[in-house]
């Protein structure tokens, strides 16, 4: 996709955009264009880049489109400032040059284990299956990185390996859109809630095979994705779900006020449907939601 074909999905498309701009082709037999960004550019870098949620602080394209966008921003910034002035979230956002899937050999990225993707080894059953398109580098420097208003790269890590530096994480920005969106929900519904934990963000698949079968891991888990999140409502931070239902118990029916909100952002926002569990607390975790934006509805656990 080049510069001016970017833009113009994003004008057209709107927030859409999201999907668009994670595409399933490489790019690398593009080449960026040197030519600088024209005012009607910079006049489409509307508000649409921060997602339907108007919530997004970074946005994670493959390299030829993240160098457009970049150079566009900076365009913005220095030779349009009213324009910047007026649209202060988008001159903010934060571009991230995804690494493509291709630069993975043998099942790492230097000394990052993640192992084989189901793509990998069949074909995949439909095209959100297919082998993710690349990986956001993490690095000490940058891992708290604002994807979002409520929102870090850390919050989306696997959980695992962790003295080994850069990591990388596979993250589609619709989910992180629909969190923000099911947050901005729970808030109109009376529920103040200023934090969501993620306690499983983005998994692997060589740390995903480890609990295949256990706790109902699947080996075609949209953990893998990075499409899917387990979350619950945290606003003191205690490392549980929030009483929400207010009857001085931390139960399953803590979940469902997240399951309504889901419901609601899926009947106002089509494009982000995907998939929704509930989860009982066991000993080793209290009662979570997961949520993903596969593209088709999903429904299991009583959500
Ligand atoms: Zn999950």
């Amino acid at each position: 996709m080049t510069g001016r074909s970017l833009f113009a999905a994003l004008l057209i498309a709107g927030a859409g955009s999201l999907h668009l701009a994670a595409p399933r082709t490489a790019h690398a037999e593009l080449a960026p264009s040197l030519t600088a960004p024209a005012p009607t550019d910079l006049l489409a870098l509307d508000d649409s880049l921060l997602g339907f949620s108007g919530k997004l602080r970074a946005r994670f394209l493959p390299p030829v489109d993240a160098v457009e966008l970049e150079r566009a921003l900076d365009a913005m910034r220095r030779a349009a400032p009213d324009v910047a002035t007026a649209r202060p979230g988008v001159a903010a956002l934060t571009v991230v040059s995804m690494v493509p899937f291709e630069a993975k050999v043998s099942g790492r990225m230097g000394l990052y284990r993640m192992g084989f993707w189901p793509g990998e080894m069949r074909t995949s059953r439909s095209a959100a299956y297919d082998n993710p398109p690349g990986f956001i580098q993490v690095t000490q420097a940058n891992q708290n990185l604002q994807l979002s208003e409520h929102f870090r790269l850390r919050d989306f890590l696997t959980k695992d390996q962790f003295t080994v530096w850069p990591k990388y994480v596979v993250l589609r920005e619709s989910l992180i859109d629909k969190l923000e969106l099911v947050i901005a929900e729970l808030n109109v519904m009376g529920h103040r809630v200023g934090h969501v934990q993620v306690m499983s963000g983005s998994r692997h698949p060589f740390y995903n095979q480890q609990g295949v079968g256990k706790g109902g891991r699947a080996d075609d888990s949209r953990h893998q994705y990075g499409d899917a999140s387990d979350i619950f409502v945290d606003n003191d931070r205690d490392g549980n779900m929030d009483d929400l239902d207010g009857d001085r118990r931390i139960t399953v029916r803590d979940a469902e006020p997240i399951i309504e909100a889901v419901r609601r952002v899926e009947l106002a926002h089509p494009e982000l449907i995907g998939g929704m569990g509930r989860y009982h607390a066991t000993d080793a975790h209290g009662p979570f939601v997961h949520v993903d934006v596969r593209g088709t509805p999903a429904r299991w656990g009583g959500a």
